[in-house]
């Protein structure tokens, strides 16, 4: 009995005063984006993929993104920890109030003057660290900061397709290489799924559900390439997403907002981005602000701010670029400015408190516990635990690693050395 219990305490010794390399410590992180993943879209759908990695690793119950519930701002959010009056990417669509020059989405993606405004994202954080990083099609990878690029960009061109499984698939083993010969630390990979199919057809449609079973199948298909490049041990993922969805609710069920029913917008207004989903913005014409505000706020099924009366809790007032007017529809009603345009049978950009804003947090990996469900977060959170995962030290942000770090093996503690403890304790106990 003494004898064991000698041996139990040498083993038990090396186990934990175990010394680690600081190239074994030096984990790797593939932070992946499926683009408008409301936060129960598996919950009707045969997914077990996604199931599976509920007991391999943490599932969030569901995060919250920021207002403005949007693809550029929240991505932007989940990769610089910083709330949108922070870093300024306050649309998806790039404008000058000035010139009224509006860029769509896509042809933003390598304007460095609208992502660069002094916030630095993680990529060029890590990288100012010694890290090497790439951006798969992340919105903002195309970018430069203080004229640093990403050390390796592939930014999404315009018409690409968003849907091809067989391209999603070829991505994926691209960045496995990446992660495997080339030795980087950190890559972000978007998809621009389950989007499209939400706008176009709707969150109830059954093509919504197809293309949640091609997403699972395609972590399927990550989770074999990780093995396949022996990343297992070396390798976390997140996998998360920018908002969520809902139906836009059509005539005769509603009264559809056009707004200028309720003022001349040609009259009143300089600059305005008001056909774009649940949110929209307005530049007063001189002297006129007052005039718009009282025209909107008769308006039903909508709430208008003036910039600086936005509630702190939506942390966008203080941002300079953001017009004087900011107009917010209640869940489901499109803005339409002049005619209903806007076919869309779903869309987002509505309050970050309704539950279908909001969306999906799975992570796995050698840092990450098993079978852990976390409560509900902010997806401004998830910066920290990244900079964390890498070892990285964090710019400063808005996010707290409090947060998260329940999910993480603390120091000293992982599967292997918890397995080694209970086989001792049974040894011990037999004896
Ligand atoms: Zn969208």
């Amino acid at each position: 009995m003494r004898l064991q219990l000698f041996l139990v305490l040498v083993v038990l010794t090396c186990v934990l005063s175990k010394p680690l390399k600081k190239n074994e410590e030096q984990k790797k992180l593939l932070l992946v984006s499926f683009d408008g993943f409301r936060w129960d879209y598996d919950q009707d759908v045969d997914t077990p993929h996604l199931d599976q990695l509920v007991v391999d690793g943490v599932k969030a119950k569901y995060i919250t993104p920021p207002m403005l519930t949007m693809t550029s701002p929240s991505h932007f959010t989940t990769i610089t920890g910083r709330w949108v009056e922070d870093h300024e990417v306050v649309h998806n669509m790039m404008f000058n109030v000035t010139t009224n020059q509006k860029l769509p989405h896509k042809e933003t993606m390598k304007r460095s003057e609208w992502w660069d405004n002094g916030v630095l994202p993680l990529w060029i954080t890590a990288q100012n660290q010694g890290l090497k990083t790439a951006s798969f099609h992340y919105p903002g990878g195309g970018a430069t900061y203080r004229g640093q690029a990403v050390n390796r960009v592939l930014v999404e061109e315009h018409g690409f397709p968003d849907d091809n499984e067989t391209e999603w698939r070829l991505n994926i083993d691209m960045v496995m290489s990446w992660f495997s010969e080339e030795d980087f630390h950190l890559v972000t990979l978007y998809y621009g799924e389950p989007d499209n199919v939400g706008h176009a057809k709707g969150p109830d449609h059954p093509d919504r559900i197809k293309i949640i079973q091609q997403i699972d199948r395609t972590i399927g298909y990550l989770r074999e390439a990780i093995e396949y490049h022996n990343l297992t041990d070396s390798l976390n993922v997140i996998i998360t997403s920018d908002h969520g969805m809902t139906t836009i609710k059509k005539r005769p069920q509603v009264d559809e907002i056009i707004l200028n029913k309720y003022l001349n917008l040609l009259k009143l207004a300089s600059f305005e981005i008001l056909d774009y989903g649940g949110f929209g913005i307005l530049t007063p014409r001189t002297g006129k602000e007052q005039e718009v505000i009282d025209a909107l706020s008769k308006a039903p099924n909508l709430t208008v701010y003036r910039k600086d009366e936005i509630p702190e809790s939506f942390h966008l007032g203080k941002s300079e670029r953001l017009p004087p007017v900011v107009v917010m529809a209640d869940l489901g009603f499109n803005l339409n400015s002049r005619l209903i345009v806007y076919v869309n049978k779903g869309d987002h950009g509505f309050h970050n408190g309704e539950m279908d804003m909001k969306t999906i947090f799975r992570a796995f990996g050698p840092s990450f516990k098993r079978n852990f469900v976390s409560e509900p977060f902010d997806s401004i959170h998830i910066y920290p635990l990244m900079c964390k995962l890498l070892q990285v030290e964090p710019a400063p942000h808005n996010g707290s690693l409090a947060v998260t770090e329940d999910m993480l093996w603390s120091r000293g503690e992982s599967a292997g050395v918890s397995i080694t403890l209970l086989l001792l304790l049974s040894m011990l106990s037999v004896s």
